[in-house]
């Protein structure tokens, strides 16, 4: 039997034109995983181009690559014979129109992906897509080059929160190992990453956790984001990122509600726990997605209207996670 990741080998040999997109707003995952393909898909001769419906977060603009990724949020031309999709549960999380009716490839690490694509390679155990990614350049016998290798392990670093969540397992490593090998500077990567905060940034900080509520006993952080408090730090949405992981930091935080309110007039609610408390599945019950430790979810607002609700959903998660702590 064939496995997804040959027939996925296969496509990417008998196609010549290829278009890669990821979801709306895209994080370090979907930035390294369609540049480590998209340079994989050049090392093979092909024709490639990354069109994605948000910018890349300022702080990733200097990566290899990054200029070259178009913004738009439809694609009209039918100038591509093979879509590649990564870390989308399903075409409409890309936030470009335009993608229906091609052949797709699917690859994805989350839970609740809507096999989609032509071809679907859904791997759960994957702590980055940016891992699958680097398989499948692996078995292509493209050479890891130092643009890719970055990439893979942006992907990784950036999706495992710095090494920080449950998704890690030894492969992780061996891949970090060889994207290592091929030149990668941790420490460097580490600073460029984490370690790019404008002083609006960190006056944003200062707010964000003035105004935050502790609640269940300080076991839960909640805060919130409004225009309000961008204009006064003079930062913008993009700033956020990464935001939400602060107050994990607190020994006896358990989870954090972010609850933004974009430009849009939608609340995105980003949430992030510990252990064994589940988030994804209350983000999977209002039409979001995620991870056990990482998820999120679109509402339209009053953010009054469903604050409480969510609240005590995530308290509910954190007493059921809590029970089998040793
Ligand atoms: P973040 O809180 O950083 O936006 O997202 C954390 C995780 O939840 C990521 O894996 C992201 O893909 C997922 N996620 C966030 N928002 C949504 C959403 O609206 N829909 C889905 N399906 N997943 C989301
Ligand atoms: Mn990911």
């Amino acid at each position: 039997m064939t496995s997804a990741k040959t027939e996925i080998c296969d496509a990417i040999h008998a196609h010549r034109r290829f278009l890669i997109t990821s979801h709306a707003r895209p994080d370090g995952d979907s930035i390294g995983s369609q540049l480590a393909m998209y340079y994989a898909l050049e090392a093979l001769g092909k024709e490639a181009r990354i069109v994605n419906a948000d910018p890349a977060p300022d702080h990733y603009m200097e990566f290899p690559g990054v200029d070259r990724i178009e913004v738009a949020r439809a694609v009209v031309e039918q100038d591509a014979d093979a879509l590649i999709v990564m870390e989308s549960g399903d075409l409409a999380r890309t936030g470009v129109s335009g993608l229906d009716g091609r052949f797709t490839i699917n690859i994805d690490h989350h839970q609740g992906n809507t096999n989609y694509g032509t071809l679907n390679w859904v791997d759960l155990s994957a702590a980055a897509c940016g891992e699958m990614v680097f398989d499948l350049i692996d078995v292509l016998g493209v050479p890891l080059t130092i643009e890719i290798a970055t990439h893979v392990y942006l992907a990784i670093l950036t999706d495992t929160g710095s090494f920080h969540y449950s998704n890690i397992t030894p492969k992780t490593f061996d891949i970090c190992r060889r994207t290592t090998e091929a030149g990668v500077n941790a420490a460097a990567m580490a600073r460029r990453v984490f370690d790019q905060n404008s002083f609006g940034k960190l006056k944003l900080i200062g707010a964000l956790l003035d105004q935050m509520d502790l609640l269940d006993g300080g076991r839960l952080a909640v805060m919130y984001l409004n225009d309000h408090i961008l204009n006064a730090t003079s930062t913008t949405y993009n700033d956020t990122e990464g935001l939400i992981n602060l107050p994990l930091t607190a020994r006896e935080i358990q989870a954090v509600i972010f609850f933004k309110l974009g430009a849009d007039g939608d609340i995105h609610v980003s949430m992030r726990s510990k252990y064994d408390v589940d988030i994804r599945t209350i983000a999977a019950r209002h039409g979001g997605g995620g991870h056990k430790n990482a998820a999120g979810f679109k509402l339209r607002g009053p953010v009054e209207a469903i604050r409480d609700g969510v609240i005590a959903e995530v308290r509910d998660a954190i007493a059921l996670g809590m029970q089998s702590r040793p």
